[in-house]
C-alpha cells in the first residue's frame, strides 16, 4: 500500500537540462508514518549545481524570447497532467511526507491552481506609458523577467510550495533551479517529469535534490542565478539573505508563522470551533499559517474549551494512506520531541493540560492531539511557531488587549478571528499586524489571493495578480527626439 517505487511518475535523480543525472551519494527517504525507508534519492554535487545554473542561464536566453502565449499554453498542459495525474501524486505525497491522502489530493489540486492560474496571468505582464515631462520624449515601463531562479522549498506542503514559485516564474519567462527539502524529493521530482511531458524545454525547469548547506550556498552566491525565493523557517530565511547579499540578489522569503485565532464575544462558538480546528489541526499542525495561539473572550471560554475539547477528541489519527486518517504523523521524531518540549516546558510554566501531552501510542513519530489552557502572554509558548497538534488557549476580556497580544511576535503571517460586529471587524481588520487576516473562517489561502507576510515572516506575495511581480524587474524607456 505505501510502496511508491513503481509509479510511473517515481524518479529518484536530480533532473538537470532534461536529464536524470547520476550521483556519487545518495540519501535516504524515510516514510514518517512507520519509519520505513522508501527508497534512497541521488545527492548532486556543488558541481552539478553549478552546471544546472548554467544550463539554466542557456534555457532563460531562449525561453524569455517565447511569446507568452507559447509559455501559457505549455503551463496549462502542465496543469492537465497533474491533475490527470492526482491521484499517483498524492499517494507519492503522503508517502513520503505523512499527510492524510485526502489533504494530499487537496494539496495537488492547490498546487495545480497555481500553474493554472499563472498560465493565465502569463498573457498579462503588463507595462506603462508615463505622461510625459517634455513634448519630445516618452516614458515607457515594461516588465522583464529577472532571469535565473533559485528556489528553496519545504517538506510540510512538497507540491504546492514548488507550484506556488515554478509557475509564476516560467510564466514571465524566468528559468528555474529548485532545491527541495531532502525528506520530500520525490514530489518534487515527480512535478519535473510531468513538466518535461507537458514541453517545459530542457534547462528550464531544474531539480536538485542534496544537501541544503552545499546547494543552498551555490544558489546564493553564484552570480548567475537572479532572484533566490525560499519558503521555510525564519532562521535559514535568515541565513539565505544574508548570503545572497554579496550578489544583491532579489529575495521573496515566506517564512515562520505565530497565528493568532481571536473568538470574541459575539462570535458564533460552534462555527468558531469548526474553523479553529482546520486552521489549528491541518496537516498535523505543521503549515505556516496554522492557528498557533487561541485568544477566546473570558464570556465564552469554558462554552468554548469544552464543545473545541469534543472536537478534538474526535480526531482519527493513523497513516495517511489509511482511509478515514484526519491526521497523520510528524515529519520525524525530532519535531515530535521539539513539540512535546514546548508543551512539556508550558506546563512547568504553570500551563494545564485539557487534552494529549504526550506520544501518540501509535508510534513513530505520531503525536495526540493536544488541548493547553490558563496560558500567560509571557510564556515561552506564546512566542515559539509550534508546528504540531497542540492547540493553547488564552482568555482576554478586552478588544485593544487582545490586539496587542496577538501582535506582540515578532512573526507577522497569517491572522483570524471571528465576530459578527461589522465594526469591530474593519477595527480589528486593520490593527492586526500581518500580512493576511481571515475573518470568521479557518481557511484563507488559494491562487487568486497575495499569500506572504510581514515582519520576520518575510518579504514578497505569491499567488493573485500580484504574484508575477517578484519574477520581473520594471525596465524604463526613455525615447527623446520625437
Ligand atoms: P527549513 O528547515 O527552513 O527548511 C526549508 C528548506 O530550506 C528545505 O529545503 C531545507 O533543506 C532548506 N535548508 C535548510 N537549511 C538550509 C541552509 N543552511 N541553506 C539552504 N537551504 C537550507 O524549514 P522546514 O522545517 O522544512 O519548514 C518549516 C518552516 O517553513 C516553518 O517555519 C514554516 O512556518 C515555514 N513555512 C512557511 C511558509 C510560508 O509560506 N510563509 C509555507 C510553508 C512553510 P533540507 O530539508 O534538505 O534540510
Amino acid at each position: 500500500m505505501s510502496d511508491i517505487k513503481n509509479l510511473s511518475l517515481f524518479r529518484d535523480l536530480p533532473y538537470i537540462n532534461g536529464k536524470w543525472v547520476d550521483c556519487a551519494k545518495t540519501v535516504d527517504v524515510i516514510n514518517p508514518a512507520s519509519d520505513s525507508v522508501i527508497g534512497s534519492v541521488g545527492c548532486a554535487s556543488v558541481q552539478q549545481a553549478k552546471e544546472a545554473i548554467l544550463c539554466a542561464e542557456q534555457a532563460f536566453y531562449s525561453w524569455r524570447e517565447t511569446t507568452a502565449k507559447n509559455r501559457s499554453l505549455i503551463l496549462r498542459r502542465w496543469y492537465d497532467l497533474i491533475m490527470k495525474n492526482q491521484k499517483q501524486l498524492a499517494k507519492i505525497l503522503t508517502v513520503e511526507m505523512g499527510k492524510p491522502f485526502d489533504d494530499a489530493m487537496g494539496e495537488i489540486a492547490y498546487g495545480a491552481s497555481f500553474i493554472e492560474w499563472f498560465s493565465e496571468e502569463a498573457k498579462r505582464v503588463y507595462g506603462d506609458v508615463i505622461p510625459s515631462y517634455a513634448t519630445n520624449q516618452r516614458s515607457l515601463v515594461i516588465k522583464q523577467p529577472v532571469g535565473v531562479v533559485g528556489a528553496i522549498t519545504p517538506w510540510n506542503f512538497p507540491n504546492a510550495m514548488i507550484a506556488r514559485k515554478i509557475a509564476p516564474a516560467l510564466a514571465v519567462g524566468c528559468s528555474v533551479v529548485l532545491k527541495p527539502a531532502i525528506s520530500t524529493p520525490y514530489s518534487a521530482l515527480a512535478l519535473a517529469q510531468l513538466g518535461e511531458q507537458a514541453g517545459i524545454p530542457a534547462g528550464v525547469f531544474n531539480v536538485i535534490t542534496g544537501d541544503a548547506n552545499k546547494l543552498g550556498a551555490e544558489l546564493c552566491s553564484n552570480p548567475i542565478v537572479r532572484k533566490l525565493t525560499f519558503t521555510g523557517s525564519t532562521s535559514v530565511g535568515k541565513t539565505l539573505i544574508k548570503q545572497c547579499a554579496d550578489t544583491v540578489k532579489k529575495v521573496s522569503m515566506e517564512l515562520g508563522g505565530n497565528a493568532p485565532s481571536i473568538v470574541f464575544e459575539d462570535a458564533d462558538v460552534d462555527h468558531a470551533v469548526q474553523e479553529i480546528m482546520i486552521s489549528k489541526f491541518r496537516n498535523s499542525g505543521q503549515t505556516c499559517v496554522c492557528t498557533n495561539r487561541i485568544y477566546v473572550h473570558e464570556s465564552i471560554l469554558d462554552e468554548f474549551v469544552s464543545k473545541f475539547s469534543d472536537a478534538v477528541k474526535g480526531l482519527k489519527i493513523g497513516n495517511g494512506m489509511e482511509k478515514g486518517t484526519q491526521q497523520g504523523p510528524l515529519i520525524n521524531k525530532k519535531a515530535m520531541k521539539d513539540v512535546h518540549k514546548i508543551v512539556k516546558d508550558a506546563v512547568k510554566q504553570g500551563a494545564s493540560l485539557v487534552l494529549g501531552g504526550k506520544s501518540h501510542s501509535l508510534g513513530h513519530s505520531f503525536y495526540e492531539p493536544t488541548i493547553l489552557c490558563d496560558l500567560k502572554q509571557d510564556m515561552d509558548i506564546a512566542k515559539q511557531e509550534i508546528f504540531g497538534p497542540v492547540a493553547p488557549i488564552f482568555s482576554f476580556s478586552d478588544e485593544q488587549d487582545v490586539i496587542n497580544k496577538a501582535n506582540d511576535t515578532e512573526y507577522g503571517l497569517a491572522s483570524y478571528f471571528y465576530s459578527r460586529d461589522i465594526g469591530k471587524i474593519w477595527r480589528v481588520s486593520e490593527k492586526l499586524d500581518y500580512g493576511m487576516v481571515s475573518v470568521n473562517s479557518g481557511i484563507l489561502s488559494s491562487e487568486t489571493i497575495p499569500f506572504g507576510g510581514v515582519k520576520q515572516s518575510g518579504t514578497g506575495r505569491e499567488g493573485s495578480k500580484y504574484g508575477t511581480d517578484d519574477y520581473t524587474v520594471i525596465k524604463h524607456i526613455n525615447m527623446s527626439g520625437i
